[in-house]
């Protein structure tokens, strides 16, 4: 039997279900990466992740030739739906492999694909590869699926066991790898498919080599996780987000490793298994309720009235662009669109001044995010959005607002995070950098700094836009 695996946001050859299902199950497997054009025509010229991934497909290409002498990857850039089917009967397989993707459209793409290969008949197998649970396998006692984070997480420590976090051992059955076929196809360079350069961050270089980097780094300091993650001036979190994203690393080996540490008792290691639980919440909280993707979780709060019109088109540019006059805001939406990443904290900040402060539908900001962040990923996005908006599922009440100036205060208190992407406040001291129109216009002045100049004045001031938010809300406690 010969066997394609089909490689899409699991670009990594070790640990990876399909790959070893395949191996396993056939005396030749071959490998293909199809850069979807139904996808990537509708990006923007010069976008992160396009760069992230070629780059990744270069680190695949090796490890397969690692693994087999003369294997490697397949990869064409064409439209998936259609090419799969074509290059099943080109190579003569009798089935295709591949792992689990959730999202709306995706599950859309492998229905047509499957069907198609089955009137060729070629079998399509699909695995979970890229959470712990999926789907319906964490329910409630009545069969249900959970609405609150805690429960959840402790039904999913309770099913939690070495069976699942098992390594799938693909090393193993290598054997079985065929040698790429001749003119198979190599990894393109940018240029090929019609991008630019964009910029990737030199710590995301590397495929899987790099992610396994990033892990190693990361555990020297799992242990402090709970007590940094919060500080985005410090190097708290694992910035392992866009190699889960796009499958760089198998999220078995990171849960191993943490639930292990938590065992031995490290409660860093347990506050950093909790957020990789938050990602298998909110990805079955799409599954079990779609919807989520263009509407509010609580139906209620579809009766929200946000701003419009050409002023809010203008709040919305300034907070994209890191002109709000929050210090904090500007600075976290600059290193968003310098790097591609946010910390967890500052877009939870950023997002609820948008919402909050600025009355703008957080669909915007969803999407605003969902065009920048590498690390974009439908459900955790669309969870972390409907949170802020106090809209999802266990999402904050409607009528905790964060305030701005203090979670400045508390998360960067010298503003060492807001002075690397804000230079020209560099001067301000600590009492003065959280809410610089507080300060009086000769302690400006003796800092060089003058508002409207070299900095915004604020767009809003936030006691007044946390009175303008509960009046807009109210429409959902009425409701409630
Ligand atoms: P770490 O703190 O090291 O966490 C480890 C991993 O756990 C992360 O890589 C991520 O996979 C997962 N994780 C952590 N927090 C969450 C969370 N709240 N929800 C789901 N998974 C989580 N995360 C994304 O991966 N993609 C997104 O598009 C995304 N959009 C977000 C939008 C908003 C408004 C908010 C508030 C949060 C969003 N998050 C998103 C969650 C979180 O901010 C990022 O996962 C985290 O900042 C990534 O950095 P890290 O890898 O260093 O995280």
């Amino acid at each position: 039997r010969r066997a394609l695996v089909w490689f899409r946001r699991d670009l990594r050859a070790d640990d990876h279900a399909a790959l070893y299902h395949a191996l396993r199950q056939s005396a030749e497997v071959l490998c293909v990466f199809v850069l979807d054009r139904e996808i990537l025509d509708a990006l923007p010229r010069a976008d992160r992740r396009v760069e992230f991934i070629l780059d990744a497909l270069t680190a695949l290409n090796e490890e397969l030739a690692a693994l087999r002498p003369g294997a490697g990857l397949i990869v064409r850039h064409a439209v998936a739906r259609a090419e799969l089917p074509r290059l099943a009967a080109e190579l003569g397989v009798d089935a295709v492999f591949c792992n689990h993707d959730d999202e709306p459209q995706a599950l859309a793409r492998d229905a047509a694909v499957k069907q198609a290969l089955q009137a060729q008949g070629v079998a399509f197998f699909s695995h979970k590869d890229h959470v712990i649970f999926e789907r319906s396998e964490i329910l409630t006692g009545l069969g249900r699926p959970y609405g609150v984070f805690t429960p959840y997480k402790n039904a999913w420590l309770r099913a939690v066991d070495a069976f699942q976090l098992r390594s799938y051992a693909v090393a193993r059955h290598a054997a079985a790898l065929a040698a790429l076929p001749p003119h198979a196809g190599r990894v393109p360079g940018l240029g090929e498919i019609g991008f630019e350069p964009a910029g990737l961050p030199e710590l995301l270089r590397g495929g899987s080599r790099g992610a396994a980097r990033l892990f190693d780094e990361f555990l020297a300091r799992m242990d402090q996780y709970d007590r940094t993650r919060d500080f985005p001036a410090v190097k708290g979190p694992s910035y392992l987000s866009t190699h889960l994203r796009f499958g760089t690393i198998s999220i078995r080996r990171l849960a191993r490793a943490a639930h292990a540490r938590m065992q031995g008792g490290d409660h860093g290691a347990e506050v950093w298994l909790s957020e990789l639980i938050w990602r298998d919440f909110y990805h079955q909280v799409m599954h079990h309720h779609p919807h989520v993707v263009e509407r509010a979780f609580r139906p209620e709060y579809e009766l929200i009235e946000w701003e419009d019109g050409a002023a809010a088109e203008a709040l919305f540019k300034a907070w994209c662009e890191g002109r709000t006059g929050y210090p904090i805001v500007d600075a976290a939406m600059l290193q968003l669109n310098q790097t591609g990443y946010m910390h967890n904290r500052l877009r939870m900040v950023v997002a609820s001044f948008l919402i909050k402060d600025l009355g703008v539908d957080w669909r915007w900001g969803e999407r605003y995010f969902a065009q920048q962040l590498l690390d974009f990923d439908l459900a955790a996005n669309n969870g972390g959005w409907q949170w802020a908006a106090s809209s999802g599922c266990d999402a904050q009440p409607y009528f905790r607002i964060f305030n701005p100036v203090s979670q400045s205060e508390k998360f960067d208190a010298e503003g060492r995070f807001i002075k690397r992407y804000l230079p020209q406040l560099a001067k301000l001291p600590p009492k003065l950098i959280h809410a610089p129109w507080l300060a009086k216009p000769l302690e400006l002045q003796a800092c060089g700094l003058q508002l409207g100049r070299d900095y915004p004045a604020p767009l809003v001031i936030h006691e007044q836009a946390r009175t303008r938010t509960l009046l807009r809300y109210a429409v959902v406690k009425s409701r409630a």
